[in-house]
């Protein structure tokens, strides 16, 4: 349920498959910002959509994006919609069995600053060591900053691909 304020959030979006069954990674990260817009969410912003080359023998393959997301909704209440759109898609559709992991929906930031339950951390704790997180965020949220670090993410982005001198 709304409770009246605006909030903002910055969501992460990955697919991740071991066949094409399902449809291209990309395609089903363009569907689940298709799928959020169905829900009434504000979709502000999205980023290019990352994808990676078929890896190793099973041939998965995996894509990433980011959206900007603007809802009435509080954090929990947001993140089960989330959840019940991952479940959408873990559904058999069109005749296609999709893998249950085809679509996994983070909450990253939001304007609320610091958000922790036992169900539900804001920030999502592993974001500032993915790369396939903070690039596609660099699109929707650049400036945007993580209340734990102080850092902005284009500050984390940065730090994270900065070259590191090897400890001898
Ligand atoms: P990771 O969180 O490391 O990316 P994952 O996305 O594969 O792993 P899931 O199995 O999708 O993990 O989610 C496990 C649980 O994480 C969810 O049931 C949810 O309650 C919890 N969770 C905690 N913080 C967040 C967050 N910021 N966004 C989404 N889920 C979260
Ligand atoms: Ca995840
Ligand atoms: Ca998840």
């Amino acid at each position: 349920m709304g409770d009246g304020a605006s909030h903002a959030y910055l969501v992460a979006l990955g697919s991740n498959q071991r066949h094409v069954r399902g449809g291209r990674p990309a395609r089903i990260i363009d569907r689940a910002v298709e799928a959020l817009c169905q829900r009434g969410l504000a979709v502000e912003a999205v980023s290019a959509v990352v994808t990676s080359a078929p890896v190793g023998p099973s041939q998965r393959r995996y894509a990433n994006a980011a959206a900007l997301i603007r809802t009435g909704l509080a954090p929990l209440d947001l993140l089960a919609e989330l959840q019940s759109i991952e479940t959408d898609f873990g559904r058999r559709r069109r005749g296609q069995r999709w893998r249950s992991r085809t679509l996994d929906l983070d909450i990253v930031l939001w304007s609320g600053g610091i958000f922790d339950t036992p169900g539900l951390s804001i920030p999502h704790p592993a974001f500032r060591e993915r790369e396939f997180v903070l690039g596609p965020l660099l699109e929707t949220g650049r400036d945007w900053r993580d209340p734990v670090t102080g850092l902005a993410v284009r500050h984390l982005r940065a730090r994270l691909v900065k070259p590191r001198p090897l400890r001898l």
